[in-house]
């Protein structure tokens, strides 16, 4: 990168055989002269240069230092550097929202006449992208069952240039075959873009899997304690420089410099808190499936879910999150949220506080019922988001609420 700082410092600060906990405390790190402990919140919109030549240089590539921060920030950087590390991929940039960059990862790749192929069980804005507003840009896009592997290779067209799925799905936590669609993907020289949100960082690693593209919203697990959005692209240092670098610059996607060191205190803990939630969600998802007002429990990392080998193939870890069927539909999910003390009503996810969702009348209403249907989402359908609660004390708060129904 010509527009980067690319010092000494933080090379010294990523070393490729430290364990995640370890990187995610002091990878990416970039001291300024005073020597912080902790890292710096360069709140500046621009840089200044010490003479027009010097300004020259750095314009021209031949100067490595930052130019403006539509382009790169010195604190957004470390959170790149740190996130690069832990996904182990070459390049990043970091954006303003998780949507900022999925939309941004699927634009910057595709021109009028090209085809998309995508799994149909997406987060809703980002079927929306897919779904709505390619086509107006005279993008095809095809919409599959994302899990049977023959789907991906019937929709593909002679023009099929991107693959796009999430795994596990939201919010009925389906399992898509990362490796196998890559090895499509690269039979027909498509690119596969991964939304790695519900899988965590930590769990998923989707371009070991051969996935060539992932995205996070930073605002769910990376963050995980609900104070800003944020979000961003990871790939090789080729495809970052080839195919995002000018969209990026000239579309303006970049995330602030404050919320960039939001994120970066966000990961220092980020294996820490996982690991509890997604202990906790282990033993609630263990509970609830004991249930009689219980119908169905989905959870990654159980033995019924329909997908259990999948999970122990692609997966080093279960999920903070729970699907679950309650008897007695839409009346009985409304009561079990309002029975609930502990866990808020909300639609977020990742998050400290536990919450609960119930998708058919919030975060998927857009979709027709016929798709909602094909998702398996019913109106007895319930998520639930584990947070840092005691165990026992969300167990307590879901077994009086389901009582209550
Ligand atoms: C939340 C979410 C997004 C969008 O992220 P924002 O930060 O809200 O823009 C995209 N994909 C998945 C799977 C999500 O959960």
């Amino acid at each position: 990168m010509t527009d980067k700082n690319n010092n000494a410092e933080t090379r010294k600060t990523n070393a490729s055989n430290w364990s995640p906990a370890t990187q995610m405390v002091h990878s990416g790190v970039s001291r300024s002269q005073f020597g912080e402990t902790s890292e710096a919140m360069f709140l500046t919109q621009g840089f200044i240069y010490d003479s027009a030549e010097a300004a020259e240089a750095r314009f021209k590539g031949e100067d490595a230092g930052f130019i403006y921060s539509r382009y790169a920030n010195p604190t957004v950087d470390m959170f790149e550097q740190r996130m690069c590390a832990l996904e182990g991929a070459e390049d990043a940039r970091a954006t303003a929202s998780g949507m900022a960059a999925v939309s941004s990862a699927l634009l910057c790749q595709v021109k009028a006449g090209d085809h998309v192929v995508a799994a149909r069980a997406l987060f809703g804005s980002c079927r929306w992208v897919v779904e709505t507003l390619m086509p107006q840009y005279g993008v095809e896009t095809t919409l599959i069952d994302g899990t049977d592997l023959e789907n991906w290779q019937r929709a593909v067209r002679p023009n099929t240039k991107v693959f796009f799925l999430e795994s596990p799905t939201n919010p009925t936590l389906e399992v898509i075959d990362i490796a196998g669609v890559a090895d499509i993907a690269d039979s027909i020289g498509a690119k596969l873009v991964v939304d790695n949100v519900f899988a965590t960082p930590l769990y998923q690693k989707p371009l070991e899997l051969g996935a060539h593209i992932v995205v996070y919203s930073a605002t769910k697990h990376i963050d995980g304690q609900g104070r800003c959005l944020g979000g961003i692209v990871l790939s090789t240092k080729e495809w970052i420089e080839e195919s995002l670098h000018d969209f990026f610059r000239h579309t303006g996607p970049s995330l602030s410099p404050f919320n960039a060191w939001t994120l970066l205190k966000g990961l220092e803990t980020l294996p820490v808190r996982v690991r509890q939630q997604t202990e906790s969600a282990r033993k609630i998802a263990d509970f609830l499936a004991e249930q009689s007002a219980v119908k169905r429990v989905i959870y990654p990392g159980r033995a019924d879910h329909p997908q259990a080998d999948l999970v122990q193939k692609q997966m080093s870890g279960g999920s903070t999150l729970i699907a679950m069927e309650i008897e007695g539909g839409k009346r009985a999910a409304f009561d079990f949220e309002n029975a609930l003390d502990i866990i808020q009503i909300s639609n977020n996810l990742g998050d400290a506080k536990s919450l609960v969702t119930h998708p058919s009348t919030t975060t998927h209403k857009n979709l027709a019922e016929e798709a909602r249907a094909e998702l398996g989402i019913t109106d007895a359908t319930v998520r639930l988001s584990i947070g840092l609660e005691d165990t026992d004390d969300l167990i307590a708060d879901i077994d009086r609420a389901l009582t209550a129904i």
